[in-house]
């Protein structure tokens, strides 16, 4: 299973990542999540990427495609993946697909979790409180918002152009919404 998890800040990607990357036994790659283990360890690319992660900015596609491009090298990714917060540009979309055709790899499917901003920007703000997160803030979430609707959303139409785009319901408990993903990859 090869998959890529689409949806705005606060959609519910990582919560929904973590179940399907259990259910289908496939590694998970989490942009953000290297950005933020490399911050924490005070690497070269944690400082750059601090600079964007704080102002709610998109690092530039080339770091971010050396990223993906060294973790698909990795043994594990040779059955399957999930991708969560990445590609975020059509650009970056591009790429995947030519590390992927490189590779003799395709995709199965994109699910976008639809939620809208109301319910996003009060989800960001109560997981400041519990994670602390410091891109958690009214400022950086409608900057983030702002970016993901200008680059990221573009990607929609991408992957319905390819006949990939599978879209559902990001509004409802973590089991409903995991229900329905599950039944859109069946
Ligand atoms: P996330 O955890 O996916 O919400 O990502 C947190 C932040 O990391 C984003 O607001 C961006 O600054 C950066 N980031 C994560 N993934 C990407 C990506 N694919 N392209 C560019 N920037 C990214």
């Amino acid at each position: 299973m090869r998959l890529i998890l689409l949806g705005g800040p606060g959609a519910g990607k990582g919560t929904q990542a973590a179940k399907l990357k259990e259910h289908y036994g496939i590694p998970h790659i989490s942009t953000g999540e290297v950005l933020r283990e490399a911050r924490a360890a005070g690497t070269e690319l944690g400082k750059k990427a601090a600079e964007y992660m704080d102002a709610g900015k998109l690092l530039p596609d080339n770091i971010i495609l050396g990223i993906v491009s060294d973790k698909m090298d990795m043994p594990d990714m040779k059955n399957g993946f999930l991708f969560d917060g990445f590609p975020r540009t059509i650009p970056q979309a591009k790429g995947l697909d030519k590390i992927l055709q490189e590779k003799g790899q395709a995709l199965d499917s994109v699910v976008s979790i639809d939620v809208n901003d109301g319910i996003v920007i009060d989800r960001l703000l109560k997981r400041s409180e519990i994670e602390g997160r410091a891109d958690d803030n009214r400022e950086t979430i409608e900057n983030r918002l702002k970016v993901y609707y200008e680059q990221t959303e573009p990607l929609k139409d991408y992957y319905k152009g390819c006949g990939l785009l599978k879209s559902i319901d990001g509004v409802g408990t973590v089991d409903e919404i995991f229900e329905r993903i599950k039944a859109v990859l069946s």
